[in-house]
């Protein structure tokens, strides 16, 4: 989030999300009805909860999780650890999932979970008696048929694991089926771990095929160094392109040449920072948005691209490996100048689509292999970007735009034909 927006506290992720959503509706005339049902979510659950700590105190936590659409399916989203969780970011990643998994035409609705807290500066006993209570207080909503939690920042399959745990304590006998993103060897899916990343490169290649631009010896920058950020930066590598700059919460590291993300990945475990990686120069997060590169990959959180930079961005496409990472206003200028954005419910929803996968092989109890799994994936990112594509040929828009018109009209087509309860 740029820094003076997130001070002056005036970026709010919900009414960004109610912005875009009704630039599309707009595009769309949906009736005003329906964009009153799509507008709020269905479902806020806000749970305060005890933990007690290593050294004997107990403290209390606050968390979300909120379904926001259900039409189409089970609600689906992750689950994020951070200070900065508020119910508005909560409700505008619900909404984005329920578009994202319309765009990729898997079959669910959109949920998000988030607890207040710093993972950070918590052990992992303290870490796990806090999932394994949110998890509990949740456990009113959350279930195989209904809403399917799975990682988001902080969260890891650990976390996932803890939760299947604790959900299949309380019904007696093991859910996998309940969280996805879990280790493979209590239900996992092969390839979940890398699935956002991967397919962020399928949608990459498409979309730089696209507008004519050859990957071969592009040079990419990545913003965020969690698991998308970091299998992102080793698989451009692997195709080709030069990862010139990263970064995480801490700071970030340039070098024109091009950087082996393998040695950054080994010298983050090591120093849990990219910052003062050796053979490359420190950069701040707002200098690596604005560096020369022909590949831009926000990988962190909301708020990142906003009217203040967009102006200064020189790469020529945007592919949002994190979610909400652009503002509407800074949509506008990029649009304007040329910039190809490859929307986040897009770009990044190889992440959603595998957690489908490892829902699907958890309820037949029949496991597939990577191959299988890459290739599914592949054929559902091409097909989504293909689709949005020709959207935004047709209403000569941009992609955002595009990709919110197909997964509105999606949503709001199933919401109609299964009619008004009673
Ligand atoms: N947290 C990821 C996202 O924002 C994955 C959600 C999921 O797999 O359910 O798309």
């Amino acid at each position: 989030m740029h820094d003076d927006v997130r001070k002056s506290g005036a970026f709010n992720p919900y009414e960004m999300a109610v912005q875009q959503f009704e630039l599309a509706a707009d595009k769309l005339s949906l009736s005003e009805d329906m964009r009153e049902i799509l507008r709020k979510p269905k479902r806020e659950l806000c749970v305060n909860f005890p933990v007690r700590l290593d050294n004997g105190r107990i403290k209390t936590f606050t968390g979300y999780r909120v379904q926001h659409n259900v039409n189409r399916g089970p609600a689906k989203g992750g689950i994020r650890y951070s200070p900065e969780v508020t119910l508005d970011e909560v409700k505008a990643l619900a909404m984005w999932m329920t578009w994202k998994c319309a765009v990729v035409g898997i079959p669910y609705g959109g949920a998000k979970g988030g607890v207040i807290c710093n993972p950070k500066e918590m052990t992992p006993a303290e870490l796990e008696r806090l999932t394994r209570r949110y998890a509990t207080e949740i456990s009113i909503i959350i279930g195989p048929h209904s809403d399917i939690p799975a990682p988001d920042v902080n969260t890891n399959p650990q976390v996932m694991a803890w939760i299947m745990d604790t959900y299949s304590m309380h019904e007696g006998f093991s859910i996998p089926a309940v969280v996805t993103g879990k280790p493979l060897s209590i239900g996992g899916s092969e390839g979940r771990n890398e699935a956002t990343a991967t397919g962020v490169l399928f949608v990459t290649r498409r979309a730089a095929r696209y507008i004519g631009m050859p990957l071969q010896g592009a040079r990419v920058c990545i913003q965020g160094f969690g698991n998308a950020g970091s299998i992102a930066a080793r698989l451009f590598h692997h195709e080709g392109c030069k990862v010139v700059a990263v970064c995480d919460s801490q700071g970030g590291i340039y070098n024109e040449s091009g950087l082996d993300p393998a040695a950054v990945v080994r010298y983050k475990q090591e120093h849990s920072t990219v910052v003062g990686f050796p053979q490359a120069q420190p950069i701040s997060e707002q200098e690596l948005l604005e560096v020369p590169c022909d590949v831009l990959i926000p990988a962190a959180t909301e708020g990142s691209i906003t009217a203040h930079n967009a102006d200064r961005v020189q790469a020529r496409l945007i592919v949002e490996a994190a979610n909400g990472p652009t503002t509407p206003e800074a949509d506008a200028i990029l649009y304007q100048k040329g910039t190809t954005v490859i929307p986040d419910i897009l770009a990044n929803a190889g992440g959603v689509t595998v957690s489908y996968f490892e829902w699907v092989q958890d309820i037949q109890s029949f496991f597939w292999g990577v191959e299988e799994i890459t290739h599914k994936l592949e054929m559902i990112m091409n097909r989504a970007f293909d689709a949005v594509a020709l959207q935004a040929e047709r209403y000569h828009c941009d992609f955002r735009l595009a990709a919110s018109m197909l997964a509105i009209s999606r949503v709001a087509e199933a919401t109609k034909i299964r009619g008004i309860y009673p």
